[in-house]
């Protein structure tokens, strides 16, 4: 199968957690990389299923061996994608979801330039701050930083293939879905394209002299 990585970026309270989540229940065909933090775990959180919860000291340790695919600070703690979750999903046969900042976004890309960027954009800002306050994990200052990264965030749209406004849940899922599958058809991806061409055209070229 031909897989790739999808990376998924948004102002924190956008959606892209609950869309990769419902994605995964949806499809098979997709596996997430579980991305290394320094932040504190939320309520619910799972060490190594939603994030590797690491000590400062050891995600710097991680960094200097060069274990990440990219890291950024983002709300000032640090976020890495480790090369060794990518490869075991992709190595597994699946796609790799990865929800990660715009910072992120831009050195993974360079690092694996078959990827697929998409940018899931509120449908306005009282939403995102509705969403962002029912959610209730930020302190106020810690709402603050996520508006003022928000900001940041829509200034680097533009490095983006797709964008996904999270109006409606479903909807929103079935679009990002509608663009793996159009995804994995793109000519760039076929394997062989050239010799299964040559082939077509050989066999045409028989069958022509035949009805000639
Ligand atoms: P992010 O991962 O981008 O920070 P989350 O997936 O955690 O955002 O979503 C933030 C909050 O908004 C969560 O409480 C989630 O249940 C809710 N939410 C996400 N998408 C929608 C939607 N389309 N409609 C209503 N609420 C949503
Ligand atoms: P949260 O702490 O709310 O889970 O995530 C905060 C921000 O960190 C989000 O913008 C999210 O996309 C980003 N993030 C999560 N994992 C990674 C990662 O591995 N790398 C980078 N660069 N950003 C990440």
């Amino acid at each position: 199968m031909i897989t790739f990585p999808i990376v998924l970026s948004a102002p924190s309270g956008a959606g892209k957690t609950t869309i990769y989540k419902r994605l995964m229940a949806e499809r098979s065909d997709i596996g997430y990389s579980v991305s290394c933090t320094t932040r504190a775990p939320r309520d619910g959180e799972v060490n190594g299923t939603d994030y590797h919860f690491l000590s400062p000291d050891e995600f710097e340790r991680r960094r200097v061996a060069g274990e990440f695919a990219e890291c950024a600070q983002v709300h000032d703690r640090a976020y890495g994608t480790l090369r060794s979750e990518v490869q075991r999903v992709l190595s597994g046969g699946r796609h790799v979801i990865m929800d990660i900042d715009v910072q992120g976004a831009a050195q993974f890309a360079r690092a694996f330039p078959q990827s697929v960027l998409i940018f899931i954009i509120p449908p306005s800002i009282d939403v995102l701050v509705e969403r962002l306050t029912r959610r209730a994990s930020e302190s106020r200052d810690g709402l603050l930083t996520r508006l003022r990264n928000a900001q940041m965030e829509l200034h680097e749209i533009g490095r983006y293939h797709y964008v996904v406004e999270n109006d409606d849940l479903d909807r929103a899922v079935s679009r990002v879905s509608a663009i793996i599958d159009a995804e994995m058809t793109r000519r760039e991806r076929a394997p062989m394209l050239d010799e299964q061409v040559a082939g077509l055209i050989a066999r045409l070229e028989t069958e022509i002299t035949n009805y000639a």
